[in-house]
């Protein structure tokens, strides 16, 4: 037998997510994220399985559209960022893309392009995350521009929330307002129709006036929850990473004793500590401290010392009858990402993005 650690990534739960968006949002269309190897979780598989049921896929570079072109995926990808060079703007034509556009130089490079095709273009505004986005002041000018040209199919107005995950703060309503002055204007200048895309996941499931004409979910077509703590918005998404290992070694140790790297867990009794066959050379956290939950066998236990390259120990006194090839789940159906994600300090998406190729991914 291989070396029992396995990423299961379960599509059906990501067409059951993505559902959820689409019916939370009904009158607006889905971009489906699929940037970083679709957080990763393998952008080619996601992507075809997500392909029938969404309009449009998002990445972040033009390296990632040309992956998915190759395995067959057909609809209009949205490049997140944009061109990063004048040459880009062919290549994006070539492989029907659609841009981002976030700064006058991108503007220029369009406008400037020798292609005669005409991109749909996704004009990101700053609403106040001062990230990436054209100042609010200089859109009618700029939407002017675009519109006078010949390079545009469609225009989308878009803009991304800093801090939609928090429901009870005012910031998000305030991007919002600064988006609908926007609009105001420019409809009082008459300047040409465009469509509106403000919702990431956090917005999709808790802020409704966001939707407008098309959501951009991400996180939640993975099942993890945008939020930091409990809400119930997210309660019908079904995780979607399934990190699993098996106990490898068992012994026991006497009280005073030591395990792992620097000495850092001290047995207060007599204990029984399992090896498990992951760590963080496959992806779990090495931030993880003693006291993250693992399951073994689906009961949780608590990780013990230093996470390893490749292994770590779990301090399984309490539970009874655990043997060498026990199943563990390091996180996923029931074991949530985000747990693990709070005691290792960092939040859902890292864990899973970060995941790297030696953890061989199988497909539901
Ligand atoms: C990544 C991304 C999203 C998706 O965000 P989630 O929080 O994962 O839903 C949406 N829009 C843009 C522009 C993004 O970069």
């Amino acid at each position: 037998m291989s070396r029992p650690t396995q990423i299961i990534i379960d599509l059906p739960a990501i067409r059951h997510n993505c559902q959820i968006a689409a019916r939370l949002a009904p009158h607006a269309q889905v971009v489906a994220m699929v940037k970083a190897d679709a957080y990763g979780h393998g952008a080619t598989q996601v992507a075809k399985a997500l392909e029938p049921q969404v309009a449009k896929f998002g990445v972040c570079c033009i390296e990632e559209a040309q992956t998915l072109r190759q395995a067959g995926v057909n609809k209009p990808i949205v490049l997140i960022e944009g061109c990063f060079s004048a040459e880009e703007y062919q290549l994006a034509a070539q492989i029907n893309c659609e841009l981002l556009i976030h700064t006058e130089q991108q503007i220029s490079q369009l406008l400037a392009s020798k292609s005669a095709f005409r991109f749909t273009i996704w004009l990101k505004l700053d609403t106040g995350m001062h990230r990436l986005g054209i100042d609010i002041e200089k859109t009618a000018a700029v939407v002017q521009a675009l519109q006078a040209s010949n390079k545009i199919e469609k225009l989308i107005l878009t803009s991304h929330f800093a801090s939609a995950d928090e429901l009870n703060g005012s910031f998000t309503s305030q991007q919002m307002f600064r988006f609908e002055q926007v609009v105001s204007k420019l409809k009082a200048l008459n300047a040409g129709a465009f469509d509106i895309s403000l919702a990431n996941s956090a917005a999709v499931l808790a802020w409704p006036q966001s939707h407008q004409d098309w959501i951009r979910p991400g996180i939640m077509l993975y099942g993890i929850s945008p939020f930091s703590d409990h809400q119930q918005q997210a309660d019908e998404l079904v995780p979607v990473m399934h990190f699993c290992s098996k106990v490898i070694a068992l012994r026991e140790v006497k009280q005073g004793e030591y395990v792992g790297y620097g000495n850092t867990w001290q047995a207060k009794r007599s204990s029984v500590i399992a090896t498990i066959a992951a760590g963080y050379g496959d992806g779990y956290p090495r931030t993880a401290p003693s006291g993250t939950p693992v399951l073994i066998k689906g009961h949780r236990a608590e990780l013990a010392g230093r996470v390893s390259m490749d292994m770590l120990s779990v301090d399984v006194t309490d539970l009874t009858a655990v043997e060498i090839g026990d199943h563990v789940e390091l996180w996923g159906a029931a074991l949530d990402v985000n747990e693990v994600a709070r005691f290792a300090g960092t939040n859902g998406y890292e864990l899973v993005t970060r995941m790297p190729p030696r953890a061989k991914r199988f497909y539901l």
